[in-house]
């Protein structure tokens, strides 16, 4: 190594920028309240502009067309200033964006936002608060520890219970099953995973989750080192639950093998049906065999403060560790999200205490780090959000949105239920719904499948609405998504018209396609 310094002291009498005026407007601070004042009421005017043109969810774009229009951009060289970006930024981002609060949007786990929420997110994005340490944060770490305190509370877990928010359900997930992983290894073994890396007989460990979980299970099998072959799918019953019976039998199979059950994972509000696991008796075998139970309720945690289906969620609070993302049914903007554990003690397998930052003599004289028990450093105050929308409205008004759109689902099913031309696969216990159109009983799976694909797309094409798809059984289905209270029996009805239609005219081209068929097929031959 050098022992010269990098710099030398000449380089130091010309500073970088001899123009104060190119950083004038650049910083957020006092002396450009102004400016700032005039960049948000333009920000605020393109808003308000667009939302009062927005009259389908989408535009229908192709991502080949709206490719090129960020193919001639040369990020080198910026806009004229803040007017000519945001109208640049209308051209690319607002006119083709989705819009989650159009009535007509009905695909995933997307939510209109509330107002105090977004009021929250320019709050924090101003002060860039970040809620590692304390002494990154101070009041706003509280606010976190409360809204988790609450949480906790309100899925029933005693003063034991703590928690941390996380970037969403997969984060959750994962931190749950790493959880797991450890809190076992150590059990069995008195094997610190954390230290020592993985036991070498950690790939014996098996994870059980319904059919129809979601596949962040499998993915944090991946990072935890225990591959996806350590996740074993249990079959659901008629309601797309996890059947009970064929959860026993799995375990025993496993143990037969010589594999060691380490967790079941009990989805509350599977993505695709809505469909809650039986979390009572999936608790009692979980303790019988020795396994942590996590319950995801990344979808089903808006039951949390429903006043009237509160009782889906019955048993949950026996689960070792708990996924919500708030950013799904409790009307917040992403990320919002967070991981509850039953048991403060289970987190630490998380912590680190690095000297600069976190470290244990702080610990002992009782600040509170969050670092301590997230898998992220530098992580935004997205809590504040969700405080300011709790702060302004109160939790019922969540519980009653979420009501809302559990009402409308179960009004939907009967909609889709009476009409000839759909098929519908299961009864909604919250707010999804999987059917497929299916105008003529003879028509084959494949020529099903084809058309309700195509469906999709051209309703996607148009913009006027959007609704999922997904696969059961292999076949091809459509799915709505309802988790916007505003939508209404008749927007359903619209959005079904929408899909007959675009399902009529696939099939009379599909026809006119078949009939030029022969002849291609003898060209060929
Ligand atoms: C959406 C979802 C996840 C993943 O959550 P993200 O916030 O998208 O990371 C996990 N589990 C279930 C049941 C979900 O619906």
């Amino acid at each position: 190594m050098s022992d010269q310094p990098a710099f030398s002291s000449t380089s130091l009498t010309t500073p970088p920028s001899p123009d104060a005026s190119k950083t004038e407007h650049l910083l957020f601070k006092t002396s450009n309240l102004t400016h700032y004042r005039s960049s948000l009421l333009q920000g605020l005017e393109l808003i308000e502009t667009r939302m009062k043109t927005v009259n389908r969810p989408f535009s229908g774009i192709l991502p080949r067309e709206l490719a090129r229009q960020f193919e001639n951009l040369d990020l080198d060289r910026p806009c004229t200033g803040i007017t000519e970006a945001l109208a640049e930024l209308d051209r690319l981002y607002l006119e083709d964006a989705v819009y989650f609060h159009h009535p007509h949007y009905t695909a995933h786990l997307n939510c209109p936002v509330t107002i105090p929420a977004i009021t929250a997110e320019l709050i924090q994005a101003s002060f860039n608060t970040s809620v590692d340490t304390w002494d990154q944060s101070g009041g706003a770490t509280f606010i976190e520890q409360r809204l988790i305190d609450w949480t906790a509370g309100r899925i029933g877990f005693g003063g034991d219970a703590d928690g941390v928010f996380t970037s969403g359900g997969t984060q959750s997930n994962l931190m749950a099953m790493l959880l797991a992983r450890d809190n076992l290894s150590q059990h069995l073994w008195q094997h610190s995973t954390r230290e020592r890396g993985l036991h070498p007989d950690a790939h014996r460990f098996r994870i059980f989750c319904s059919e129809v979980s979601h596949f962040s299970i499998q993915k944090a099998a991946a990072l935890l080192g225990l591959g996806y072959d350590a996740v074993v799918p249990v079959p659901f019953d008629d309601y797309y639950r996890m059947d009970v019976s064929a959860l026993i039998q799995a375990v025993e199979t496993t143990r037969t093998q010589g594999l060691l059950p380490l967790a079941v994972v009990a989805t509350a509000g599977t993505t695709d049906f809505g469909s809650i696991d039986p979390v009572t008796p999936i608790a009692e075998i979980s303790r019988r065999e020795g396994m942590w139970l996590h319950v995801d309720a990344a979808y089903g945690c808006g039951l949390l403060t429903s006043s009237r289906h509160r009782h889906l969620l019955q048993g949950i609070e026996q689960a070792d560790s708990v996924t919500v993302d708030y950013h799904k049914s409790f009307l917040q903007p992403v990320s919002c999200s967070a991981l509850l554990v039953g048991n403060r003690h289970n987190l630490g397998c998380v912590t680190w205490h690095a000297e600069y930052l976190n470290p244990l003599c702080q610990r002992e004289e009782g600040t509170p780090n969050l670092v301590d028990k997230s898998l992220q450093t530098t992580r935004r105050f997205d809590a504040l959000k969700l405080w300011l929308t709790l702060r302004t409205h109160g939790p019922e008004r969540l519980g009653d949105a979420f009501d809302q759109v559990i009402h409308l689902a179960r009004q939907a099913y009967l909609l889709l239920l009476s009409d000839n031309d759909i098929e519908i696969l299961h009864q909604p216990q919250l707010s999804t719904l999987v059917f497929r159109y299916r105008p003529d009983m003879a028509m084959s799976e494949p020529a099903l499948d084809q058309l309700n694909q195509s469906i999709r797309k051209a309703l996607m094409r148009s913009g006027e609405a959007m609704v999922a798809a997904t696969r059961v059984h292999n076949r091809q289905y459509l799915k709505f998504t309802l988790l916007n209270p505003d939508t209404g029996i008749r927007d359903i009805q619209a959005v079904l018209r929408l899909i007959k239609r675009h399902g009529a005219e696939a099939r009379s081209a599909s026809s006119n396609e078949s009939t030029l068929q022969p002849k291609e097929v003898a060209h060929v031959g």
